[in-house]
């Protein structure tokens, strides 16, 4: 058997009543797309799916990485099937689709894509992690967790693979490079340059030997388009068990529900909550979410997804998340609650606000 690429590519192509969902429609009309291209032979299996108002399409294939046919497939099927929501008016229709036409690689136009090649182990398995109302480093906390803190992941001592370390390669949103850096004598470091989330961001994570375990979006829309055109909400690929995280050690690695950049108008911090697959983004000042997919994958064919939060301990968590954000809404538009200025998204009633106060400074 070939090598087998699986391929995420997601995107905001609209959604229901404000920033909530896409309709079943626009679900549809897809998932069409991306059907023929299976019925095609183009790919081997497909799921279709949602994460707040983010489409996730994930895809198995032989074609490799960065592959052109595999990515103008998917801008296809978005933008293609953008009429839908413009027919039906949903809130930001196409909103993610930044560049006019395609040209060779979805990435920098727009949609969000992670994707690893590999050889299928015979009992291969891998997360889908989606997350909506947020941004790309929102994953750097669980991902710190599952590959750092030996306190939250046992799995990092009694596993003889992952005791052996793995290597991040790191990418600074803002200069557009990236640094790969080793567990276990580089944990400062890592820990370091993952302190800041909105500007150092998880590409992927690999063992010492090469083998690919995570792949994560990493576009920042702003970077992109130069002002905010929507939010970059990430996705990210894990592959588990055996030599790699257990399913159980990377779900576990979002219990915290940390606080991450995000919610209403990209604007504020609030928790990353744990839901279920398919859940609409919360009308509560939108908090951020992220879902786990959990998938088998044979000769390129999927078993599942199942659902890799749901259950009482998790309904524990996202309580615990509802609440910690609560905390620091109390305190409304004061910082943290709100970003910093250059990190606000709509800033431009900010930027407003504080060019009048500008005129009415006096110099001590
Ligand atoms: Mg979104």
């Amino acid at each position: 058997m070939a090598k087998i690429t699986v391929t995420v590519i997601k995107a905001d192509i609209g959604s229901i009543g404000g920033h909530t969902r896409p309709s079943q429609e626009l679900l549809d009309s897809v998932k069409g797309f991306v059907d023929d291209a299976k019925n095609s032979g183009m790919i081997i299996d497909r799921y279709v799916g949602y994460a707040g108002d983010d489409i996730h399409i994930v895809m198995s294939h032989t074609k490799g990485v960065n592959n052109s046919e595999i990515h103008k497939m998917a801008w296809d099927a978005f933008s293609n099937s953008v009429t839908v929501a413009k027919n039906q008016g949903l809130y930001g229709a196409g909103q993610d689709l930044l560049a006019d036409s395609f040209s060779g690689n979805v990435k920098g136009m727009g949609p969000g894509v992670a994707e690893m090649e590999f050889e299928e182990r015979h009992n291969e398995a891998f997360a889908v992690f989606a997350a909506d109302k947020t941004e790309p480093g929102a994953f750097n906390y669980p991902l710190f967790t599952m590959f750092c803190d030996i306190k939250s992941n046992t799995g990092l001592l009694i596993n003889p693979s992952l005791a052996k370390g793995v290597v991040f390669t790191v990418m600074d949103v803002m200069k557009n490079r990236v640094v790969d850096l080793e567990t276990w004598l580089q944990v400062p470091e890592i820990a370091a340059i993952l302190m800041y989330p909105g500007r150092y961001v998880v590409e992927s994570v690999k063992t010492k030997t090469g083998e690919p375990i995570v792949s994560a979006t990493t576009d920042r829309l702003h970077n992109i388009k130069g002002t905010y055109v929507g939010k970059d909400d990430p996705a990210m690929i894990v592959r588990l068990q055996k030599t790699f995280p257990a399913t159980e050690e990377a779900c576990y690695a979002f219990k915290d529900a940390h606080f991450v950049a995000g919610n209403t108008r990209g604007s504020h911090h609030m928790t990353l909550m744990p839901v279920t697959i398919n859940t609409t983004a919360t009308s509560y000042f939108c908090n951020p979410l992220v879902s786990a997919l959990l998938f088998s994958i044979h000769d390129g064919k999927f078993t599942g997804p199942i659902d890799g939060f749901e259950g009482p301990n998790w309904d524990v968590v996202r309580k615990r998340a509802a609440e910690k954000s609560e905390g620091l809404r109390t305190q409304g538009f004061i910082h943290p609650a709100t970003l910093i200025p250059e990190e606000l998204e709509y800033n431009e009633g900010y930027k407003d606000i504080m060019g009048r106060i500008e005129k009415l400074f006096k110099q001590r």
